[in-house]
């Protein structure tokens, strides 16, 4: 396993949308992998292949500590809810915004078995799981947050 680096905000490839998976080769493998450690390390709870460089739809997401979530072509398929919550980003590192989000979302995705599933999270998962989705499309949390969060704000 490697850590990558982390594109930082400014950088135009976090405007470009990913293409999906067509097949899960070693090197997706190997991606997921990578990609896990360099969340880990960078102490993040997310992180979309965009964010090191790799235009592809791949995702990991660690709410619950130990328990990675891999998606693959991620698509949101139903949401319900609402809520305004603190969000950041690892490409925004020590920036917080809070962001109108759904308080559950589903996602329908593939794991790194190829095999189709759909999970639900609430809360923390739900803000996750926007916002990896979006950096898919090219989208940051900076372009739906009400407003920007200064540091005594932050929990
Ligand atoms: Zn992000």
């Amino acid at each position: 396993m490697a850590t990558l680096k982390i594109l930082k905000f400014g950088d135009p490839t976090l405007r470009k949308v990913s293409r999906p998976v067509e097949e899960i080769t070693p090197r997706i493998l190997t991606l997921l992998d990578d990609m896990t450690e360099t969340m880990r390390a960078a102490g993040g709870c997310g992180l979309a292949a965009v964010q090191v460089g790799v235009l592809r739809r791949v995702v990991v997401i660690e709410v619950e500590e130990g328990k990675v979530l891999e998606l693959i072509n991620p698509k949101i398929i139903a949401f319900a809810g609402e809520q305004q919550e603190q969000e950041g980003c690892l490409s925004f590192p020590g920036n917080y915004g809070l962001t109108k989000r759904p308080m559950h979302v589903t996602v329908r995705a593939l794991d790194r078995h190829g095999k189709q599933y759909d999970i639900t999270g609430d809360g923390l998962l739900a803000r996750a799981i926007c916002h990896e989705c979006d950096h898919l499309d090219g989208k940051l949390y900076t372009d739906v947050q009400i407003r920007p969060l200064t540091p005594e704000e932050l929990k």
